[in-house]
């Protein structure tokens, strides 16, 4: 395949570091475009050779199949898409920015609002996809714009009230995010120091982080907790290969020992399976599955 000039992508990129599960076989072609020009020659290219196109992140709420990914898997990860400028009490940043660098530079400004997030390993762009949260709030909350680019390489400005945002969903999946405002508010930096301290306690508290992972691997269904159902079928502890369900936290799989997309997928289905036949309820992946 002709990459127009000025494009660099790479063929049969391992995607598997690109995640914090550590799974996952090659993307076929795999870019990290410089700016908006690159991303838009990339997206025009992969449409003209009908290669389907992914947006990755950091990686920590995905499932790559052992088989990799057919199609172009695009990173943000220029410093162009990693900007962060203070807007009078707002924050505009570029969408390759992690939520750990955006709360720190939040902190450095006295402006308060995002330490929620506090210990999600995501990026900005993956947080606003997924709706990412916890204790409550979700980063929707404190949308006021979002700067896309559609797969035909065109821009928009999307104001708070053109989002919809739900519970670990976004409209902004079908677009590739670019950067976002975000309204926060001024409080002191030792205040702000508190409650990022507290929230990472909580967490440290109650998830398994001892080997890589991919988050919660199930939406939690109506009123009910997905982690509380699956310990209550007693799948704590259950192995398929080198894919574990997390003893700390039922509704974590961990990559014990070079667990392959199969393992989880398999360890998925059994979980699915018991919770099914005991609850009646369907559990729904949390995570993505790239196929
Ligand atoms: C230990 C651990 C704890 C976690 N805790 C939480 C938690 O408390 N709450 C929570 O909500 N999540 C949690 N997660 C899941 C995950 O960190 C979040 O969903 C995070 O926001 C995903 O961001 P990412 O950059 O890693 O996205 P990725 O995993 O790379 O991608 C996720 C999805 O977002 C899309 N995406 C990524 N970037 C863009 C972009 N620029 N434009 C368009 N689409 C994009 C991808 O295509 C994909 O569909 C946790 C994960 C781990 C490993």
């Amino acid at each position: 395949m002709n990459w127009p000039r000025g494009c660099r992508a790479k063929a049969e990129y391992p995607l598997k570091d690109k995640t914090t599960f550590k799974i996952g076989g090659c993307a076929q072609f795999f870019s990290e475009p410089e700016d908006l020009t690159e991303l838009k020659f990339l997206l025009g290219a992969a449409k003209k050779n009908k290669l389907p196109v992914f947006v990755l992140g950091a990686g920590s709420n995905l499932l790559i199949s052992d088989k990799g990914v057919k199609g172009l898997v695009i990173k943000l990860n220029s410093a162009y898409f990693k900007k962060v400028a203070l807007k009078g009490s707002c924050l505009e940043a570029g969408s390759g920015v992690t939520l750990s660098q955006l709360i720190k530079f939040a902190q450095t400004k006295s402006l308060a609002g995002l330490e929620f997030l506090a210990g999600i390993p995501g990026t900005l762009g993956g947080a606003l996809a997924m709706n990412a949260g916890c204790w409550e709030s979700a980063i929707g909350d404190l949308v006021k714009e979002v700067g896309v680019m559609d797969y035909s390489g065109r821009i928009k400005i999307l104001g708070s009230k053109e989002i919809k945002f739900s519970y670990r969903k976004s409209s902004l999946e079908k677009y590739i995010i670019l950067s976002a405002l975000l309204g926060l508010k001024k409080s002191s930096r030792r205040q702000i120091q508190k409650n990022i301290s507290k929230y990472l306690m909580f967490r440290r508290k109650a998830q398994d982080l001892s080997q890589p992972n991919a988050g919660c691997i199930f939406r939690n269904p109506p009123q009910r907790y997905a982690g509380k159902l699956i310990d209550l079928c007693g799948l704590k502890g259950r192995r398929s290969g080198g894919a574990f369900v997390s003893e700390r936290h039922a509704n974590f799989i961990l990559n014990l020992s070079k667990a392959s997309a199969k393992d989880v997928l398999g360890l998925m289905r059994i979980i699915k399976k018991k919770v099914k036949d005991k609850f009646k309820i369907t559990l729904q992946p949390e995570i993505k599955i790239w196929a």
